[in-house]
């Protein structure tokens, strides 16, 4: 089995619940956020001989771990604290982190944080706790555009024909195949296509 996240990006306006909801359930420290939610946007002008209009396009997406089937977080460390568990999540064991960040350096979605004040690095466990005791993650519940969900993998890509995560501002899929699932919004760009910018770059 692996579990992994499901996101609508045509629901999401960036409100950003799900960021602090996790922070909340959590208790993180400034700086420390295991759910982000990037701006992009871009587009120009159409030039239409005489007159020009514009095109520009805006979307959220909102990110965290993405608990890997490729998982180069687990394969850099050098202390076997990050590991994958039978439920295909990703987990830290800060009894066993000394704080290199190799982690934080290898992941391509900045999932692993390090708390500065412990010296180790911290990371979503897509809400362990919750889920054993029958509750969905912080962050899903927590989203009030319902943009957001958790679940078999498998499911949730048979649920979602369509539905990828090689989509701007996330890098290329096949580095570290990630358990997401994302309906596209409409204006979705595809991974590495460079045809615009995180807005929000400061926050996240
Ligand atoms: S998103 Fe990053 S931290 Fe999470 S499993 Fe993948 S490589 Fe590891
Ligand atoms: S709570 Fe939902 S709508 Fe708000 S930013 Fe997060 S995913 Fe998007």
């Amino acid at each position: 089995m692996a579990l992994g996240f499901f996101f609508d990006q045509t629901r999401c306006n960036g409100c950003k619940a799900c960021q602090i909801a996790c922070k909340d359930k959590h208790d993180l420290p400034v700086g420390v956020m295991w759910r982000r939610v990037a701006e992009y946007s871009g587009g120009g002008w159409v030039d239409h001989g005489a007159t020009f209009t514009p095109r520009v396009f805006t979307y959220y997406t909102s990110m965290a771990c993405n608990h890997c089937e490729n998982p180069v977080c687990v394969q850099v460390c050098p202390t076997t604290a990050m590991t994958k568990r039978d439920d295909g999540t990703v987990f830290v064991d800060d009894s066993k982190c000394v704080g290199c960040r190799y982690c934080e350096w290898a992941c391509p979605y900045g999932a692993p944080q390090f708390d500065a004040a412990t010296g180790h690095m911290t990371k979503c466990d897509l809400c362990a706790d919750y889920r054993e005791g029958g509750q969905d993650p912080a962050c899903v519940s927590a989203c009030p555009a319902r943009a957001l969900g958790w679940g078999e993998i498998e499911k949730l890509r048979a649920e979602h024909p369509g539905a990828g995560a090689a989509i701007e501002p996330l890098p290329d899929p096949s580095v570290t195949r990630p358990n997401l699932v994302i309906l596209p919004h409409r204006d979705a760009q595809a991974s590495g296509s460079g045809t615009g910018d995180v807005l929000n770059r400061g926050e996240l």
